[in-house]
């Protein structure tokens, strides 16, 4: 889709986050069926920038961008297994994770670049995309590997339909 599209005029451009029909049309974003089968990656990222990380980093080949480098990041839901491991890589800071297969709560994962770093345990604010509090989470886990090069991955327990909403925290 080019830039001129009139369909890019609201959403990430205008106001600095996807709009929903964007969410709609990336095609890094999983299926609701896919996103109710347990943890899976939701990659919003849908500028047409030269930038490939996830797609080398994935072994189960479940992001494909090919050539042009451009291409926007395709998710194959079916291969990808949850892992975690591209999160921290997008320079983007553009993928998440979330689980919603538990009717009772869900979980959402991502980069957290800010300090201090929250607790685990502490309740703290979940934040939509253009940063409004949207509802309460619990901080399930804080993963800083060295392999992470400095880009911590925080692990939220968020209500039902929120896996998809919260995309990060203030405390
Ligand atoms: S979470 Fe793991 S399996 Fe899924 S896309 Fe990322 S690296 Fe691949
Ligand atoms: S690594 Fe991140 S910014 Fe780069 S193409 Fe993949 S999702 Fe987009």
């Amino acid at each position: 889709m080019s830039n001129a599209d009139p369909k890019r005029r609201i959403g990430l451009r205008s106001i600095g986050v996807l709009s929903e029909r964007e969410l709609s049309e990336c095609p890094g974003v999983p299926s609701p069926q896919r996103l109710k089968a347990g943890p899976v990656v939701v990659i919003e990222c849908n500028e047409e920038i030269p930038c490939n990380p996830c797609e080398t980093l994935c072994e189960k080949g479940a992001i494909r961008i090919g050539q042009p480098i451009t291409n926007t990041p395709v998710l194959e839901e079916e291969k990808c297994g949850g892992c975690g491991l591209c999160l921290a890589p997008c320079p983007g800071l553009a993928i998440f994770l979330v689980d919603a297969s538990n009717p009772d709560r869900e979980l959402v994962s991502f980069p957290f670049e800010f300090l201090p770093l929250p607790e685990r345990g502490q309740i703290v604010d979940g934040l939509d995309r253009s940063g409004q509090v949207v509802t309460e989470a619990e901080v399930l886990r804080i993963q800083n590997p060295v392999h992470n090069n400095h880009t911590p991955i925080i692990t939220l327990r968020v209500p039902p339909g929120y896996g998809m909403k919260v995309r990060s925290i203030r405390l």
